[in-house]
C-alpha cells in the first residue's frame, strides 16, 4: 500500500487536526482498518483526558457545551433549592444522582460514582474532566498521579485538600479513559452546575481545556484561554493546564504557579515570591 497521502486528504486530515487541537485534543492513533496495522502516532501537548490514556474522539462526541445542559437545568425545580447549607445541598444533589444511569458510562466498566470532595463552603474549587483509573477505584477525584500534583498546587497556594472543593465535569470513569462524549457531559454537567450552584465558590478554576471548554462553551486554545478572567454566573473563573499535562511537561508548571498566583490574589491569600518548584 502506497505510504504516501494524496496532497487533498492530507490537507483535510491537517485541518481535522488542527480542530482537535483547539477542542484541546492532542493524542491521535490510528486504528486498524482493514489490514489489522495499527500505528500509533503523537503525543503532543495539553491531554484533554483523566491522565494516561489514548483518545479517539469525533466532533460530534466531544464535550464542549454545558450551555446546552443549562437549558435543562433550569426546566425544573431543583431538590436542594431552597436549602442553604451546601453540605446538605451537595447531599442532596448526591441522592438525586443515584447509582446514575443516565448515560452509557453506567455500563462500560465504571466502577463507581465519583461526585466530588472537599470543603462544601469552599471559596476555591477545582474543576477536572473525568475520573481516571485511580479515581474510579476509590470514588475520589484526582486520587492518582495528577492528583498528587494537584495537591502540590494547593499545597504551594498554602492550603490543604480539605480546604477546597474538588470535582470533574463528568463522574463515571470513560472507557480507556477517553474524552467523555458530547451526550456524557451533556448528561452529567448539570450536577456539576448544581454542584457549583450549592458551594458558590468565590473562583472557579478549570483544569485543562475540557474543563474550560465546558464551562465557558468557548472552543479556544488553552493559550487563549489561560491568562484572563472569566464570569460564571457571578463566579470568577480561571483556567489553568490539568495536572496530567503538567506531568508530562513540566516546564509548564512555571506558567500554572502564574494561573495560581493570580487566584490567590483574588482570594486575599499571601502570595510567596518564588516558584515552589
Ligand atoms: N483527571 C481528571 O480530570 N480528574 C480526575 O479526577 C483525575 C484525573
Amino acid at each position: 500500500m502506497s505510504r504516501t497521502l494524496d496532497p487533498s486528504l492530507r490537507r483535510q486530515l491537517a485541518d481535522r487536526i488542527d480542530f482537535y487541537k483547539e477542542l484541546g485534543i492532542y493524542d491521535f492513533y490510528r486504528y486498524p482498518v482493514g489490514d489489522g496495522r495499527i500505528e500509533a502516532t503523537t503525543a503532543l501537548s495539553e491531554p484533554s483526558l483523566a491522565e494516561g490514556a489514548p483518545s479517539l474522539v469525533t466532533p460530534s462526541t466531544v464535550c464542549t457545551r454545558a450551555a446546552d445542559a443549562e437549558e435543562n437545568l433550569f426546566s425544573a425545580p431543583k431538590p436542594e433549592a431552597g436549602v442553604s447549607d451546601p453540605a446538605q445541598a451537595l447531599k442532596i444533589i448526591r441522592e438525586d444522582l443515584g447509582a446514575c444511569t443516565r448515560c452509557p458510562l453506567h455500563k462500560q466498566g465504571r466502577k463507581q460514582i465519583v461526585f466530588g470532595v472537599g470543603n462544601p463552603k469552599a471559596d476555591l474549587m477545582f474543576v477536572g474532566e473525568a475520573p481516571g483509573a485511580d479515581e474510579d477505584q476509590q470514588g475520589e477525584p484526582f486520587v492518582g498521579r495528577a492528583g498528587q500534583l494537584l495537591n502540590n498546587m494547593i499545597r504551594a497556594m498554602g492550603l490543604g485538600r480539605e480546604d477546597v472543593y474538588i470535582a470533574n465535569v463528568i463522574k463515571c470513569r470513560p472507557p480507556g479513559n477517553r474524552v467523555p462524549e458530547r451526550d456524557e457531559c451533556e448528561t452529567c454537567s448539570p450536577f456539576l452546575l448544581r454542584q457549583i450552584a450549592a458551594i458558590r465558590p468565590k473562583v472557579i478554576v478549570a483544569l485543562g481545556a475540557v474543563a474550560a471548554k465546558t464551562l465557558l462553551a468557548l472552543n479556544a486554545p488553552m493559550a487563549e484561554l489561560r491568562g484572563r478572567w472569566y464570569d460564571f454566573r457571578g463566579t470568577k473563573l480561571a483556567v489553568t493546564y490539568h495536572p496530567a499535562f503538567l506531568l508530562r511537561d513540566p516546564r509548564q508548571k512555571k506558567e500554572a504557579w502564574k494561573d495560581l498566583q493570580r487566584v490567590m490574589k483574588e482570594l486575599g491569600l499571601a502570595v510567596p515570591a518564588t516558584h515552589p518548584g
